[in-house]
C-alpha cells in the first residue's frame, strides 16, 4: 500500500462496488463474437433506442459544442416544469438520477446518521450511504418487495433519509399507493424521503406524488426520475429530482455548475415531446413482460411479477447461466451482488430479442 492511502477517506475501505451491465464491445472481444450479433438485456435500457427526434436535436446541439452549457438548464427545466405542473424551482437536474441520490448524500448524510432502505434495494443507496459515512439500516423484504411497516419501524431519531424505489430495481416489485402514503405519513418531517421513480413511466396507474410536492405538503420528499429508462437516453446521463423549493435549494448547493451537458439538455427537451416513442416503448414492454412471465410459468421457473421493464427469474446458478448466455451473445445481469445468486435479471428487449434470449435460456437449462 502506498503511503498516501493512510490519509484517504476511511469510508472508501468499506465502500460497496457497483457492478454495471457488461458492454457489448467488451463481450464481443472476450468471446470472439460480432458486436452486431450481441443483444444487451442487462441494464434496463430502451430496446428501441432513443427517440429519433432526440437524436436530431442532439446532432444540432453538437454544433455549439464550443460553448459551455446553460448551467441552470433554463429551457429544459421550464419544459419539464410545465409537463409536471410544478415550478422550475421545484426541479433539480443531475448527471443521471444517480447524481440526485448523491446530492441527497451531500446534504443529509454523515457519520451518526442512519439511512433506511429495503433489502434488495437499488445498489446505489448503500454506496452513497457508505461514501458519506452514514449507517445503512436494511429492512428485510416481504415477498421480495418493500415491507412498509418494517421500514416505518426501522426509523429512529438518528434516521436522516429513507429510500424507496417504486417500482423497485432489481426485483420489479411495486408498492401500493396506500402503502406509499402510509410511509409518507409515518415519517417525521425532519427525515428526508427519497422516492426513486426511475420506472414510473412504465406503470398504468402510478402513485402520483407530484401534487404533494406542488402544494408544499411534503417539504421532506424528493422524487427521482430519469431519462435513462423509458426515454432510451441512458448514455446521456440525465435525471431529475422533484422536490419542495427549500430542498431543491439545499441540493443545488452541492451541484457542480455544469453537471448537465448541452447535448443532454437538447436531447431531453426533444425526447419530452416524443410521446409516441414513449407509448410504443410502453406497449412493447407490456408485451415483453407478459411473454417472459408466461414462458417462465410454463417452464416452472420461479419469477417475481414485474411492474418495470425487466423480470427477475430464478435459474439455479445465476452466474453460470449468465456466463453461458453471454457466450451465446445474450447479455443479462447476474444478481450475486444483490444477494440473489440464484437469480438473473433480464431486461425486456424487442420481441425478437426476447425470443432469442428465451430460446438460449431453455437450451442452457435443459437437463443434459
Ligand atoms: C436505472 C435506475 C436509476 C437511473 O439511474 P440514472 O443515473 O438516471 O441512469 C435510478 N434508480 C433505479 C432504481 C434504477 O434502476
Amino acid at each position: 500500500m502506498s503511503a498516501f492511502t493512510s490519509r484517504l477517506n476511511p469510508y472508501l475501505a468499506s465502500l460497496p462496488v457497483y457492478v454495471p451491465g457488461r458492454p457489448i464491445e467488451e463481450v464481443a472481444r472476450e468471446h470472439g463474437l460480432d458486436p452486431s450479433s450481441i443483444i444487451k438485456l442487462a441494464s434496463n435500457e430502451n430496446p428501441f433506442g432513443p427517440s429519433p427526434k432526440a437524436v436530431a436535436a442532439m446532432e444540432q446541439a453538437a454544433r455549439q459544442f464550443h460553448l459551455y452549457p446553460d448551467g441552470s438548464a433554463t429551457l429544459l427545466k421550464r419544459r419539464l416544469a410545465s409537463v409536471l405542473g410544478v415550478d422550475p424551482t421545484n426541479l433539480i437536474l443531475g448527471n443521471g438520477s444517480n447524481e440526485i441520490l448523491e446530492f441527497v448524500g451531500h446534504i443529509a448524510m454523515r457519520p451518526g446518521v442512519e439511512i433506511v432502505a429495503s433489502e434488495f434495494c437499488f445498489a446505489v443507496y448503500p454506496i452513497v450511504a457508505a461514501l458519506f459515512g452514514a449507517k445503512l439500516v436494511t429492512v428485510p423484504s416481504k415477498g421480495f418487495g418493500a415491507d412498509i411497516p418494517g421500514l416505518i419501524a426501522a426509523i429512529t431519531p438518528a434516521t436522516g433519509v429513507v429510500f424507496l424505489a417504486n417500482p423497485n430495481n432489481p426485483t420489479g416489485t411495486r408498492t401500493s399507493a396506500e402503502d406509499v402514503r402510509r410511509l409518507l405519513d409515518a415519517v417525521s418531517p425532519e427525515v428526508l424521503v427519497v422516492m426513486d421513480e426511475a420506472y414510473i413511466e412504465f406503470l398504468d396507474n402510478p402513485v402520483d406524488l407530484v401534487p404533494e410536492v406542488r402544494s408544499g405538503a411534503r417539504p421532506n420528499l424528493v422524487l427521482c426520475r430519469t431519462f435513462s429508462k423509458i426515454y432510451g437516453l441512458a448514455g446521456l446521463r440525465l435525471g431529475y429530482g422533484i422536490a419542495g423549493k427549500e430542498l431543491v435549494a439545499a441540493m443545488e448547493k452541492a451541484r457542480q455548475p455544469f453537471n448537465v451537458n448541452s447535448i443532454a439538455q437538447a436531447g431531453a427537451l426533444a425526447a419530452l415531446d416524443d410521446t409516441e416513442h414513449m407509448d410504443r416503448t410502453r406497449a412493447n414492454n407490456r408485451v415483453g413482460v407478459a411473454y417472459y412471465e408466461s414462458a417462465f410459468a410454463k417452464l416452472g421457473l420461479r419469477f417475481i411479477p414485474s411492474s418495470a421493464n425487466f423480470v427477475l427469474v430464478e435459474v439455479g446458478d445465476g452466474s453460470k447461466v449468465f456466463a453461458e448466455l453471454q457466450r451465446r451473445g445474450v447479455i443479462t445481469r447476474p444478481m450475486g451482488s444483490y444477494g440473489l445468486p440464484q437469480w438473473l435479471r433480464i431486461s425486456v428487449g424487442t420481441p425478437a430479442e426476447n425470443a432469442r434470449c428465451l430460446t438460449q435460456l431453455v437450451e442452457i437449462l435443459r437437463p443434459a
